[in-house]
């Protein structure tokens, strides 16, 4: 027997089912008319936002990294309950059009913006945090031709990276983010090039649990960002200092300690450097804003015995939720929080393995399970499912098409 992770707070029980905003699995389903189906809550978004303004100081405003859950849904409803928008194409610079964010509270950052998308961001007034010397220059180049300053900012690659981090995003060489060493000179020269300033991003790591680390990274951010101002000679209208808070996916992983991150942080604040005074400061979050408020509803078509396993057959798989099946970035295959969403709470009486429909045995989606008996038509749930679920899953992948999607 394999466990699976913890189920997240906030869902519930109705009529032998699990239930989303009032509403069964079934009731659902129903609604959307097919499966597979993410299904993302509208209350569980609001109740992490919320959390998250409970612990953390005022000056600390939020971001949303979009690429987390795009959604066109879920970007509308986070619109008016965050402060900015991170993006990281001219893609996601449409979404956040067309559900009428403000460009100026978007900030555009990752490797190898193309021109084009430079120019619409340019002209759109969204500030591009930049990741190279080259980038800068062909970001002034085209706010030359197009007659507009660009609003840049410089992403920097810290000499450090968060530790613990599920996916380090900063320390030694790395696609992202200008060397900290070479930020205050590309900064004076795109100042003095026109640019309209608006600050440092730096992002030190992703999906981490552990409250000292998140502490100790913000802490090294806050210093390092001072220095670079202090060496830029110009005062930093903003600093992003990053995210990278986690979410509990497998057995043994505990929520991050939220209260004691918000308290270090209202603590350094208090003692903020003098360059950073007037600073304008702000966290981008994806993952842990989303991911826990979504559910990937899939139902069994097959059930099967092989040499003695039992296997439950869905119509879902990996080409919806690649990181449950243990395909994104993880080493060990370990189970995602699941359950059979039409037998919710009903007592755990076989180890099953939930399989999806894809003809690769990397299409799991959990292993030696235990789970109450489940029949042909019963829904299986994947928790988790709300952040680098539907967008970041090959769907075209053998050609079933992508999973339906509802905001409840
Ligand atoms: C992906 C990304 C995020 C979001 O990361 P999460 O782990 O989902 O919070 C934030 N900032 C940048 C620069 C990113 O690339």
């Amino acid at each position: 027997m394999k466990p699976v992770g913890p189920i997240p707070a906030g869902y519930e029980e109705l009529d032998g089912e699990l239930a989303i905003g009032g509403k069964t699995a079934s009731a659902l389903v129903a609604e959307a008319g097919r499966t597979p189906l993410f299904v993302y809550s509208r209350a569980l978004l609001d109740a992490r936002v919320a959390a998250l303004r409970a612990a953390l100081p005022q000056r600390v405003g939020l971001n949303y990294a979009v690429k987390a859950n795009p959604h066109p849904l879920v970007i509308a409803h986070m619109a008016p309950l965050v402060d900015g928008f991170d993006i990281a194409s001219s893609g996601e610079l449409a979404m956040c059009a067309a559900a009428g964010i403000d460009p100026q509270r978007i900030s555009f950052a990752g490797p190898g913006k193309r021109d084009d998308e430079l120019e619409a961001a340019i002209a759109a007034g969204v500030t591009l945090n930049c990741e190279s010397e080259g980038e800068a220059a062909r970001t002034l180049a085209i706010g030359q031709r197009i007659g507009t300053a660009p609003r840049m900012a410089i992403r920097v690659n810290p000499s450090f990276a968060m530790t613990g981090s599920g996916m380090k995003m900063g320390g030694g060489a790395k696609q992202f983010g200008v060397d900290a060493e070479k930020v205050p000179e590309l900064a004076r020269h795109v100042i003095a090039q026109g640019a309209e300033w608006r600050g440092l991003h730096i992002f030190t790591g992703s999906q981490t649990l552990s409250a000292d680390a998140i502490i100790e990274a913000q802490g090294n951010v806050l210093e390092l960002a001072a220095k670079l101002t202090d060496a830029i000679g110009h005062g930093c209208p903003k600093l992003n200092m990053g995210g990278g808070l986690g979410i509990p996916y497998f057995p043994g992983d505990t929520p991050v300690d939220l209260p004691r991150v918000g308290a270090a942080l209202a603590q350094r604040i208090e003692h903020l450097p003098a360059s950073l005074a007037d600073t304008e400061l702000c966290m981008e979050l994806g993952r842990y804003l989303v991911g826990e408020s979504g559910v990937y509803l899939t139902r069994i078509i097959d059930r099967k015995e092989s040499h003695g396993v039992t296997f439950l057959v869905t119509d879902g798989g990996l080409h919806h939720q690649l990181a449950a099946s243990g395909n994104f970035g993880t080493v060990v295959r370990r189970n995602y929080p699941s359950a059979i969403a039409t037998r919710y709470g009903a007592r755990a009486t076989e180890e099953v393995n939930i399989v999806g429909c894809l003809c690769t045995p990397l299409d799991r989606l959990a292993d030696n399970a235990a789970m109450p008996r489940a029949e042909v038509g019963d829904l299986v749930a994947v928790f988790c499912a709300g952040a680098y679920g539907a967008t970041a899953s090959p769907s075209a992948f053998l050609g079933h098409g992508p999973a339906a999607e509802i905001l409840v």
